[in-house]
């Protein structure tokens, strides 16, 4: 595959300005533009600028409203509800991030909702801005178009739901983990189904329910959660947390997020945050126990912290930029006129 590197900066504002080309506003453009280039800088491409041709599509389709604006409201005083009113997701979770970092000093913890939302991309980027910008132990959940199945049924109800998770830490990034909750992404199953491979065991089941190593018949079917009938009451778990507790669309109720097809997804997101010194420790007792507990582990042959491989991918690329595929950086400036 032939490729051609960008800066972070100019991958942002190509992305900026394809989605400036389908109708969204100046600001919706710019959180989504940004959120999305991090995710390719710290190498998760599945959620960085190859999104841009389906958000611009169902841009044009009005399945996503480029003029949407966020609106915030404040039910008690350590909340806050944010609709995304149909619109990208960025601008309402940044407008929900923003909240929750001035309200955490005097609060000591928040919860953000976002309603009526779309696709959040790489979750665990809004955690590490807590714990870096306020200091916060953060937790995001979202959910997400059906694809995996409750435990006992092959009948794809719920979303793959990812779970991000961050916290200071002294003297470094802060530590991130940022998981779905599927055994693998859809994305390998469609890649296997065009090259006319098998898939593993354990990745999917078909249409009957029945595991499947045909990746075309586990397409028509649904994906395995991780931790099989555990996995599937986390992912539960997060769609209560989610669609139940911002009254938004369950994963069955949502449109697809990679096409122009139905009405606006309207899934939810969830935010938590807790500043250390909250819940009893004080700050210093905090990171020292971060520090004692991660070192432990670290003293462990061939251990790393999660979210470390990021980190380096990211020190990588910003020095040497990201690569992309040629292909697509041609529809992007073709989109972007
Ligand atoms: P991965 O399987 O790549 O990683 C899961 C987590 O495990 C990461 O925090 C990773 O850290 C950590 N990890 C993996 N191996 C090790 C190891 N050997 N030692 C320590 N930690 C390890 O993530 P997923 O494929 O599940 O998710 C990829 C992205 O997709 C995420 O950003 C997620 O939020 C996003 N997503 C978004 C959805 C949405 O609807 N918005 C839906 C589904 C996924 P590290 O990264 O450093 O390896």
């Amino acid at each position: 595959m032939s490729t051609e590197t960008l800066s972070f900066g100019v991958a942002r504002a190509l992305a900026a300005s394809a989605l400036r080309a389908a109708g969204a506003r100046a600001e919706a453009a710019h959180h989504t533009a940004e959120a999305l280039a991090r995710a390719d800088l710290d190498g998760i491409a599945s959620h960085g600028l190859s999104r841009v041709p389906a958000y611009v599509a169902q841009l044009r389709a009005g399945k996503v409203k480029g003029d949407a604006v966020p609106s915030v409201t404040r039910p008690a005083e350590a909340t806050v509800a944010v609709d995304a009113a149909d619109g990208l997701a960025y601008p309402a979770i940044a407008a929900a991030l923003a909240w929750a970092a001035s309200l955490l000093p005097q609060r000591g913890v928040i919860a953000a909702g976002v309603r009526n939302s779309h696709h959040a991309g790489a979750l665990g980027l809004f955690v590490e801005d807590l714990a870096r910008t306020a200091g916060a132990f953060a937790i995001a959940f979202t959910n997400s178009p059906a694809g995996i199945a409750p435990a006992g049924s092959g009948t794809p109800l719920f979303g793959t739901n990812p779970i991000a998770f961050a916290c200071p830490m002294t003297g470094r990034d802060p530590l991130v983990i940022d998981l779905s909750l599927s055994m693998v992404a859809r994305g390998r199953i469609m890649v296997a189904a065009q090259k006319g491979e098998p898939i593993p065991e354990g990745w999917a089941t078909d249409a009957a329910g029945r595991p499947t190593t045909d990746a075309r018949a586990a397409l028509a079917g649904a994906m395995l959660p991780i931790g099989g009938a555990k996995g599937a009451a986390l992912v539960l778990m997060v769609e209560l947390l989610t669609a139940a507790l911002t009254a938004s669309h369950a994963g069955f109720e949502a449109s697809s997020f990679f096409d122009d097809k139905g009405g606006p997804p309207r899934i939810g997101q969830l935010f938590l945050a807790i500043r250390p010194g909250a819940v009893g420790a004080d700050e210093e007792a905090v990171s020292a126990r971060v520090a004692a507990i991660t070192g432990r582990m670290l003293a462990e042959p061939g251990v790393r912290l999660p979210g470390d491989r990021r980190l380096a991918i990211r020190a990588r690329q910003r020095a040497e930029g990201i690569r992309y595929p040629v292909a697509l950086l041609a529809e992007l400036r073709a989109l972007a006129g």
